[in-house]
């Protein structure tokens, strides 16, 4: 029996996984930290073998920000495609980790880089995911002033994805930071209107909007907690649910 007929029957057919770059570091604080680029490829792995189509954006920010780079002085746009450059290479360490435990993916960059990886075609990206190959997403949207939390809104919206999953440390969306307050409550179901006019910090406000313009939902879940991703996969787990 193959993995999949052994696995529970997914609740949804084609998902987008975002995840920041800070997710990869480990507690290094910086850069990459393999075992847990592979544990996360491990958690990914088991969503594929339920047959579930997988998209990805993984940030930059464990490498650089273009934020912080022009707060130091240097010029925005320039610092945004550095932070664009990180991004494909949190995803390339990706894509060794998942094809190490044999899963098939294709990074597929917004900016081209032949060499490295496929330039993004819609119609290609679709047909790979139609092959169940891991398809992840590099380099933002190629344009400066965006965030990949918008990159992965507009890729899962291009690519006919029926949730956004953004894997966080935490369990959902809470109304104060869980970490810091003990009576902090999370919420099972929020809008993307509640999430905007509170301020809550789910994904940058205009990849919200483009969610809700687009009425995608987003699923807030913690990449910490293993077999978390599958959990909720499969209905079960505690997550918060952003939707219309
Ligand atoms: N970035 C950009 N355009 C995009 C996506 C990303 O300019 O479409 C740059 C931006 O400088 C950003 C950096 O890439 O700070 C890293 O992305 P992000 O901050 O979204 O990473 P994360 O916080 O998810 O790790």
């Amino acid at each position: 029996m193959n993995d999949a007929a052994q696995s529970p029957k997914a609740t949804f057919k084609r998902v987008m996984l975002k995840i920041s770059g800070e997710a990869l570091m480990g507690d290094q604080g910086f850069g990459l930290h393999p075992p847990t680029v592979q544990r996360i490829a491990q958690e990914v792995k088991s969503v594929h073998d339920m047959g579930v189509e997988i998209c990805m954006v993984i940030g930059g920010g464990n490498i650089f920000r273009g934020l912080a780079g022009s707060a130091q002085g240097m010029e925005r746009t320039t610092a945004d495609y550095m932070g664009m450059l990180a991004t494909v290479m949190n995803a390339l360490a990706m894509q060794s980790a998942l094809e190490a435990i044999g899963v098939y993916t294709r990074v597929i960059s917004a900016i081209r880089m032949d060499e490295v990886a496929e330039p993004y075609i819609r119609r290609r990206a679709v047909r790979h995911l139609e092959k169940k190959r891991v398809c992840i997403f590099a380099a933002g949207t190629g344009n400066p002033y965006f965030t990949t939390d918008t990159a992965a809104t507009l890729r899962a919206n291009e690519m006919t994805c029926e949730a956004i999953f953004k894997g966080t440390k935490v369990d959902g969306v809470y109304d104060k930071d869980p970490k810091k307050f003990d009576d902090a409550t999370r919420y099972d179901t929020i809008t993307y209107d509640d999430v905007l006019q509170q301020h809550l910090g789910v994904m940058d406000a205009s990849a919200i909007a483009l969610a809700r313009d687009n009425n995608l939902p987003i699923i807030v879940f913690s990449l910490d907690e293993p077999g978390g991703f599958r959990g909720i996969l499969a209905g079960e787990g505690t997550y918060t649910k952003v939707h219309g």
